[in-house]
């Protein structure tokens, strides 16, 4: 029986959330990239929108965080990025099956050290599918959730329907601002200092029994706004 777009977009977010994600949402990319031409460009393919997923990173692994990460953090944050890559590959062989293009776009693998990216932003595109906004730290700040959120996405050219970016800010909250050991965060994300966290990030790569480029100190301070 064929299914409608509504009952393919419900179908694809109750997959999500069996396997395990939090969050589901679908960003429109045509006025994402009349914004940024290059958003797509390490990557194969005409899509037309992405499906983002987030998965919440657990509260008793973020407290154990203090001045930098932990190996407790270290094993969760890769556990994590491992179920989101699970639950993308599930939803792009769902759709694969459907009949369109759908490319699972890792959680967290860098293909540019300078500066540190992915394939695709995923915090751009769940900004503009209505999962968060961009906070101080530059990351995708959930209302709820806060920072607390790791996300994966898949590319489709199936026409799912888009959210909506949301209108909110960071208010006068600083807890990140003050709590980054790297001074890298300032007043607005526009001014955020990516040289001086990705330096902190290589140091703490060589903590013991850490081996990853990650911190979690902004994470964990950012409990959400609402
Ligand atoms: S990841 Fe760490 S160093 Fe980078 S901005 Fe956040 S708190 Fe600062
Ligand atoms: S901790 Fe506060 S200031 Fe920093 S990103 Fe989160 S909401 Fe914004």
């Amino acid at each position: 029986m064929t299914m409608t777009l509504n009952e393919q977009q419900a179908r694809l977010e109750a997959l999500a959330r069996e396997q395990g994600a939090s969050l589901f949402g679908v960003a429109d990319l045509q006025p994402l990239l009349e914004r940024e031409p290059e958003l797509l460009s390490r990557v194969p393919g005409a899509h037309t929108r992405a499906v983002v997923m987030g998965v919440r990173l657990n509260a008793c692994v973020l407290e154990s965080i203090h001045e930098a990460p932990t190996p407790l953090y270290a094993h969760h944050y890769m556990q994590v990025n491992y179920l989101l890559d699970r639950i993308a590959l599930a939803l792009a062989t769902t759709i694969e099956g459907w009949g369109h293009a759908a490319l699972p776009i890792p959680a967290s693998q860098v293909v540019s050290n300078r500066p540190l990216q992915g394939h695709v932003s995923h915090k751009t595109l769940g900004g503009a599918a209505g999962l968060g906004f961009i906070g101080r730290s530059s990351l995708l700040i959930h209302p709820q959730y806060g920072a607390q959120v790791r996300y994966a996405s898949v590319l489709t050219t199936l026409p799912l329907k888009a959210g909506q970016p949301l209108k909110q800010d960071c208010g006068s909250c600083h807890a990140c601002q003050e709590s980054c050991p790297a001074g890298a965060i300032r007043e607005s994300s526009a001014a955020y200092d990516l040289t001086a966290c990705h330096q902190t990030l290589q140091t703490f790569s060589r903590l013991p029994f850490v081996g990853h480029q990650i911190c979690g100190v902004c994470v964990k301070v950012c409990k959400g706004r609402s």
